[in-house]
């Protein structure tokens, strides 16, 4: 892929590199982005200024009044039309996510699938808006509850989703009434402006206007005004904990709402009774795909010391038939990480787990010559660690994997799994019903995702997605996780001439 072929993208004629466009506009400092897939140039959007800013608050401020008053099920015809322009652009949105995030075309194509089906989800769920009716313990009344539209909600996402993040949040937010303003990751900033153009088209081709969705570019400057802006009634952020805590910090300063799908630090426990081959093949895409950027990605594998030696063994050999190199090429397995500094953590991380005591079995290391000029590809490594080394305790964002060993009774794998901050993706390998439900029980995961003979990478659509503890305790996609993006209000009406009073208190004048 080269530049030419690129900028012929549909999606992206509109906004490429010029600071014009429907609903983006922007004429702060120029960001550049380059393809950790071969180093080269791509494009380059300019940031949003504060005055900018401004003047697109002010215009999501007032449209919001407006399509609040849209019926849902029309917005979601929005969201309908969404969607069949996204499966028409499937092809040239997944090879752009591939090519500026450097995740294979296959993922790329996958993220695509994601937002289509979210909009899919969305538009049923314009009619399923639903509230409960209440009895009241008072005659002749009756009481509900409705869900009405928030208003603006601020999107800020993380580079390694960076169409599909947006999507879920979107195409809900949309459907729910509220108008959105969307801070993406500096370092997919073409990314997002291909979904922009996207929208915008459907929008003005539905003569709506602009301001129902729009995109503010830059970096985390841009981001803590979204966090500090009284005028935005939910932040849904997407990203690391460190930026999770300030975020969430500076909106409750303020009373706002705050949706947070922070990171991760995803076991898969693997049981004496686990089927090996459906472990290996599911721990090595965990661990590997997305070259260990995904925040489900397996980070530990916790083994019972039964299976230990044969889980280990079967790792090392499947990781030598680990094919690295261009994403866009689909016999290749693993792609680059995003940028040099992702790779300077790589090489922090593996030198920490050396001096922690840790005991690396396959080893990582920055390739060079044809094919690796961006310095982005690292190889993927295997390494035996005890789940307390200060490492293993935080979410490294590259495929490294640490194995460590359990004995003893399952519940001793499980205390291990849930012995980190993060709270996001888990899984069990076993054919042992008892075990599988002991993981789902209270006593067992921790985590806002609990699979059973599945990985801990990816997730569908249609369950609610998010962690607990530092993951943030967002929820997002489906289930009810739209009801973060309402405003929820009871109701009770009194269809008699008299007033009774609530728990029978009497007040008589
Ligand atoms: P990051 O935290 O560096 O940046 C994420 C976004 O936040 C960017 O748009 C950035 O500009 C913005 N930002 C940074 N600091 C900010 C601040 N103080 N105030 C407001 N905005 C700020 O994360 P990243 O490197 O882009 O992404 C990787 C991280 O995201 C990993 O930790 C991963 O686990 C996490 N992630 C979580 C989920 C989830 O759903 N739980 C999904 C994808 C990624």
């Amino acid at each position: 892929m080269n530049i030419k072929e690129l900028s012929s993208l549909k999606v992206l004629e509109n906004n490429f590199g010029t600071s014009t466009g429907l609903t983006w506009f922007a004429s702060g400092p120029k960001i550049d982005s380059f393809s950790p897939t071969n180093g080269e140039y791509i494009g380059s959007v300019f940031s949003t200024t504060k005055e900018e800013y401004e003047e697109v608050i002010a215009k999501a401020k007032e449209t919001q009044l407006f399509w609040r008053d849209i019926p849902a099920p029309k917005r979601g015809e929005i969201i309908r039309l969404l969607g069949e322009r996204l499966r028409k652009e499937k092809e040239s949105l997944g090879k752009l996510v591939s090519y500026e995030m450097g995740k294979s075309y296959q993922e790329g194509l996958g993220e695509v699938q994601e937002m289509i089906d979210i909009c899919d989800f969305a538009v049923g769920l314009s009619r399923q808006l639903y509230g409960n009716t209440i009895h009241s313990e008072r005659p002749g009344h009756r009481m509900y509850d409705q869900y009405h539209p928030l208003g603006v909600v601020g999107i800020i996402t993380a580079f390694n989703f960076p169409v599909a993040v947006w999507a879920w949040n979107a195409a809900l937010a949309l459907v729910c009434g509220d108008v959105i303003i969307w801070k993406p990751s500096e370092k997919t900033p073409l990314c997002a402006i291909a979904c922009q153009n996207i929208i915008s088209e459907i929008l003005k081709e539905n003569n709506l206007p602009e301001g129902i969705s729009s995109v503010v570019t830059g970096d985390a400057e841009v981001g803590k005004w979204i966090a500090e802006d009284e005028r935005i009634s939910l932040v849904s952020a997407t990203g690391s904990t460190r930026m999770g805590k300030q975020v969430a910090e500076t909106v409750a300063r303020r009373l706002g709402k705050s949706l947070l799908e922070l990171g991760g630090n995803n076991a898969i426990v693997v049981t004496p009774s686990a089927d090996l081959k459906m472990t290996i093949i599911g721990a090595v895409f965990g661990a590997v795909g997305t070259a260990g950027q995904r925040c489900t990605s397996t980070r530990r594998l916790i083994v019972h010391e039964n299976v230990y030696d044969k889980v280990k063994e079967s790792l090392v050999e499947a990781y030598k038939q680990i094919k690295i190199g261009d994403p866009l090429d689909s016999n290749n397995h693993m792609g680059p990480l995003i940028d040099r500094v992702a790779v300077s953590m790589y090489l922090d991380a593996l030198e920490k787990v050396k001096q922690q005591g840790g005991n690396i079995l396959v080893e990582g290391k920055v390739l060079e010559g044809k094919g690796y000029e961006s310095g982005c590809y690292v190889t993927p490594v295997i390494a035996e660690v005890e789940n307390h080394y200060e490492i293993v305790q935080h979410e490294t964002f590259a495929p490294i994997l640490y194995l460590i060993k359990y004995t003893g009774e399952v519940q001793n794998a499980i205390d291990l799994q849930n012995s980190v901050k993060q709270g996001l993706s888990s899984a069990i390998m076993t054919t042992n019903l008892r075990e599988a439900e002991l993981f789902l029980s209270q006593n067992g995961s921790d985590c806002g995702i609990a699979n059973v003979n599945i990985g801990t990478s990816g997730a569908e659509i249609g369950g609610a997605f998010g962690g607990e503890k530092e993951t943030g305790g967002g929820r997002e996609s489906g289930s009810d996780a739209w009801k973060a993006y309402m405003r929820r209000q009871t109701n009770t009406i009194n269809y008699t001439a008299n007033l009774p009073l609530a728990q029978g208190i009497k007040f008589d004048l």
